[in-house]
């Protein structure tokens, strides 16, 4: 059956289309078929709530109550693989779609996989729900397949401890606290599973004594770099402490600020201040702890340690939530194990819908197994049962990856589709007015797009499509019996529609020869245009129309701002008379519903949209990358492009945007036991009900935050347990569900939430609320709510020692927070969120929060506190030495020296500063160039040149770039002096030193001292 297709029509006579290639347009056959009947959202959520939770009986403790009962015979299939460890193998098209039918056939019809979600709401809404495979009745009998997954070894290479101050110190003494109040419930779970985290775990503590001297410090030196070298903030040598004074002082670090009377000395030991320069800290002792737990980088809480009550959660003051980075990369390799359940399908809970996992228990002698998220117990089906031993553990946990790893992916079968997995597909909207043209970008676009076409996800289905626009709109038809591609034109934007109803989008293996030929061509063919409009309203509704159907993802690639048609915008960026006013704000919102409501239609229609923005003048990314935002897209920022000088950068992210692993087709859900939930989200996605976030694609460059709050006064359970589950298709067509499972204790003392308290988490977190605020507030009210924050936190802190230890003139903070006070000086400086309308531009400024709201926690940190390194030392020595291991600096003018070579690395660009005093043989060596002839840096373009100090420059540059391909940074010079370029390139990101309006981290560590005090 034909589906309604708004808007698309077959060109009627007399419509402006104009052919410019032989052979134009050709009218649609009527009724062409469609290929897919559906194309309203994937997954539906379930209708029906959930039964209420606290209804389930007690657990059943049966342990071993005589021999095993036979087992089934166990089949084998050959190991997957997972989709995100290599590239899958090529299939036919929809090889492996469908699954073989559900075994629950004289069930209820099949539930959604997501299914306790609330009603479906909003635009959302479609057909009428589902139900779940799980329903009442015998347990199916039979075989069934078991995927041995591939193993890894655990993680215990891992979990080495750190030192806080990295490899300088030598790691301080460990130490065992006494143990924290013992809370009267008897533990769900004990004797049952070994591996299960004991019901108030003690964290092996690994924390440096209270070793600060008392004294003022002496003035710190302000001299070069050198005086930075070996920091020595937490020396691990300390005075012997021990006993209950050694339980009080172990909780906390502390800053000497009291100052020499008469003396101008602010008392601060510049040197003794905190600073994160071993960048992010995993909290990888989280898994001593929970060895089932999935790891950190996968799922982040801002503490490790959930609050009993509200009292508690009122005292804590930061964000409590969670960070999760769902697809993240294993950096050594290691693969997720792959799970099909075959015809037992996928084991859940009944109830709330959890996945088995390893902290689920398992009774009555293996023939149920109680969920630990809502504690019911459900039946074990008859082709998943197994035996269990005397201690009630299954004797096959250690075989079965989802009982022993808090990491998985189960192989989704056919009721978790609506639809058959859609194939890949790349759409391009090429903006191809004049500044596009002038800036060379099409040629940049079109090489970069060619070099990708073998790798692009999903051969041999991968299909493919373009659309070229500035006042019109260009289609090409890329039919695979044409030697070359037609475009056809049309000119009526008020009423856009497709001249074609097919041959648009298309198999990229069938067309490839017409797609090539048109990308050879694509910078000749607008070469002398010099249309200055973009009507790129009416050439979305055109891709929409194109791409409705299958989904998708949609490369956008605009010049200028866009000036015709529906969702045009207007130069509202250069009114500086809102700034400073309550209308501030608005100018970071998008100004016209069209791209919200356009959004929402493309994730309806899983679409994910990249934003690619060049344009020289003000092009109101506030309103173009809210496309990117509600689709779980991207936005890319290269202002004023000159292909010659940024065109490797546009290169690498254009490479890297097409040729990394894509989930497509996703929804993600996070669930939580009993007690608590999760209220606020944080990133690009679209909530498609109360708790799903709808992601049309998704990828490894893509992270999540989110605010969890109590949903009762006090928690009676003892740990809490979190799952996130990523149902997606997998490139090949498979339907697939990642799922991360992790526990942590509820604890009734607040110096324990502060002990297990992740900076990473909190700044992730914190980042991403203040982006969101300056949506709708001024930037100087989202920096003091940040401010305010920090100082509530530690005055709160300080309530729980000061007394004890009648500490005056020092700032106290928990040693896992140590880096805090920094990085929100660091959020408070970044791009986003700095100074006032004449420090960033609007765009700028729009596209560093639309960054900050997806980076994962370690690309987070190292943007808002960017790396510095001297490198001038490691151009001279051996190549083979070069290393990448460079020593990193903290972020002040004292540490450059004029003699030296300062490389600054934000994530995304690369600023190397040369010191005044620097030899001109080896500055002009490593510009390739002599300086005296090149007096403007800002067009330089640095490249390997026959001498050692290039080469080794060059190298440098190559191992930081590896070490973290998802940007890249393009390389500036800038000579010291230079103004106003090192104004803006290089002093704004020194963080720790004052700048116009802000505060140096000297002054704001006394300020949030003073203000703890009051
Ligand atoms: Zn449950």
């Amino acid at each position: 059956m034909q589906p309604p297709m708004r808007n698309e029509r077959p060109a009627a006579p007399g419509r402006p289309v104009t052919a410019f290639v032989p052979g134009a347009a050709v009218p649609p056959p009527p009724g062409a078929p469609s290929p897919f009947a559906a194309s309203g959202p994937f997954v539906h959520p379930a209708a029906a709530a959930p039964p209420p939770f606290g209804a389930a009986p007690p657990a059943a403790m049966g342990g071993y109550r005589g021999p095993p009962p036979p087992q089934g015979p166990f089949g084998t299939v050959p190991p997957s693989q997972g989709p995100f460890a290599a590239a899958p193998p090529p299939q036919g098209p929809f090889a492996s779609a469908p699954p073989p039918q559900a075994p629950f056939t004289s069930a209820p019809p099949p539930q959604g996989p997501f299914a306790s979600a609330p009603p479906p709401q909003g635009p959302f809404t479609s057909g009428p729900p589902p139900q779940g495979p799980f329903a009442t009745g015998p347990p199916p009998q039979g075989p069934f397949a078991v995927t041995p997954a591939p193993f890894r070894p655990p993680l215990s290479s891992l979990s080495q401890p750190q030192s806080p101050t990295g490899g300088a110190t030598p790691p301080p003494p460990s130490y065992v606290r006494p143990p924290p109040p013992v809370q009267s419930q008897p533990p769900p779970m004990q004797g049952y599973y070994p591996g299960a985290p004991p019901p108030n775990p003690q964290f092996p503590m690994l924390r440096p004594g209270f070793q600060q001297p008392m004294q003022t410090m002496p003035a710190p030196p302000m001299g070069p770099a050198a005086a930075f070298g070996n920091q020595a903030a937490y020396p691990s040598s300390g005075p012997p402490v021990g006993g209950a004074l050694q339980s009080l002082v172990e909780d906390f670090q502390s800053l000497s600020l009291s100052s020499v009377p008469g003396s101008l000395d602010s008392g601060v030991d510049l040197k003794g201040l905190p600073r994160p320069l071993d960048g992010d800290e995993e909290p990888i002792k989280v898994l001593e702890a929970y060895p089932l737990n999935c790891h950190p980088r996968y799922f982040r809480l801002t503490t490790h340690a959930i609050p009993a009550s509200q009292s508690l959660v009122s005292r804590w003051h930061l964000p409590l939530g969670a960070v999760i980075h769902p697809l993240a990369e294993s950096p050594d390799g290691e693969e997720v194990p792959v799970i099909n359940f075959g015809t037992a399908g996928v084991i859940r809970c009944r109830r709330c819908r959890t996945y088995i996992n390893p902290y689920a228990t398992f009774a009555d002698a293996g023939r149920k197994w109680r969920c630990n998220l809502c504690t019911l117990l459900n039946d074990v089906p008859g082709e998943y049962f197994c035996a269990l031993d005397a201690s009630g553990r299954r004797y096959d946990t250690d075989q079965r990856p989802e009982l022993s790893k808090g990491t998985v992916e189960f192989v989704a079968p056919t009721e978790y589709m609506v639809r058959p997995p859609m194939p890949p597909s790349y759409f391009f909207l090429i903006d191809v007015s004049v500044s596009a043209v002038r800036s060379g970008l099409l040629e940049v676009v079109a090489k970069t797009i060619k070099s990708c076409l073998d790798e692009l996800a999903g051969f041999p289905r991968t299909q493919i499509g373009f659309l070229t626009f500035d006042s019109t709109l260009h289609f090409h038809n890329f039919k695979s019996s044409l030697s070359q591609p037609q475009m056809m034109v049309v000119a009526d934007l008020d009423d856009v529609f497709l001249p074609l109803p097919d041959d648009l989008l298309v198999n990229l293996v069938d067309s490839r020869h017409v797609v090539e030929s048109f990308l050879d061509s694509l910078p000749n063919m607008f070469h002398d245009n010099v249309n200055v409009e973009s009507a790129l309203g009416p050439a979305l509704k055109a891709a929409f129309m194109v791409m409705s159907q299958i989904g998708g993802k949609l490369l956008v690639f605009q010049s200028t701002l866009p000036s015709l048609g529906i969702g045009r915008l207007r130069l509202r960026g250069d009114d500086v008379r809102a700034y400073g006013t309550d209308k501030e704000h608005s100018l970071r919102v998008p100004e016209d519903p069209f791209y919200k409501q356009m959004a929402a239609e493309f994730t309806k229609n899983q679409i994910a949209v990249d934003i690619f923005s060049f344009s020289e003048k003000y092009s109101d990314i506030a309103s173009l990358g809210s496309l990117a935002k509600y689709t779980g897209g991207q936005v890319y920022h290269y202002p004023s492009l000159q292909a010659a000088t940024h065109g490797d950068k546009l290169k690498h992210e254009l490479n890297r945007d097409l040729t990394r692993e894509i989930a497509w087709e996703s929804v993600m859900r996070i669930r939580c036991g009993k007690g608590i939930r999760f209220t606020t989200y944080h990133g690009h996605f679209m909530l498609r009900s109360t708790d799903l976030l709808a992601l049309p694609a998704v990828d490894s460059d893509k992270a999540f935050a989110m605010q969890l709050s109590l949903e009762e006064t006090l928690m009676t359970t003892q740990t809490v347990y979190f799952q996130v589950a990523l149902l997606y298709t997998s490139s090949s067509g498979e339907r697939r569900i990642r799922v991360h499972t992790a526990a942590a204790p509820v604890v009734t003392d607040l110096s324990e939430m502060y002990r297990q308290a992740d900076t990473g988490a909190i700044v992730s977190l914190l980042g991403r609320i203040a982006v969101e605020n300056s949506l709708a507030d001024k930037l100087d009210s989202v920096r003091q709510q940040l401010q305010l924050k920090l100082v509530r936190s530690l005055k709160e802190y300080r309530n729980l020692y000061v007394v004890q230890h009648r500490i005056g003139g020092r700032l106290i903070y928990p040693e896992s927070l140590r880096f805090l006070p920094l990085y929100i000086l660091a959020i408070c400086k970044s791009l986003a969120l700095r100074g006032g309308y004449a420090d960033v531009s609007l765009d700028e400024r729009c596209a560093a929060g639309f960054s900050m709201m997806i980076l994962p926690v370690k690309k987070l940190l190292n943007f808002i506190y960017p790396s510095l390194y001297r490198i001038d030392e490691a151009l001279t020595m051996e190549p083979d030495r070069i290393d990448g291991s460079l020593k990193r600096l903290p972020l002040t003018m004292q540490c450059l020296d004029t003699g030296g070579v300062y490389l600054l690395d934000d994530g995304f660009t690369f600023l190397v500063w040369l010191g005044r005093m620097l030899p001109p043989e080896l500055v002009n060596n490593i510009l390739g160039v002599s300086l005296a002839n090149f007096p403007d840096l800002s067009k330089i373009q640095l490249r390997e040149c026959g001498n050692e100090y290039s080469r080794n420059f060059m190298k440098i540059l190559r191992i930081l770039r590896e070490k973290d391909p998802s940007y890249y940074q393009l390389c500036r010079v800038v000579r010291q002096g230079e103004q106003p370029r090192e104004g803006f390139l290089l002093l704004s990101n020194l963080v720790e030193d004052q700048m116009a309006g802000t505060s140096s981290y000297v002054d704001w560590i006394l300020q949030i001292h003073r203000q703890t005090q009051s």
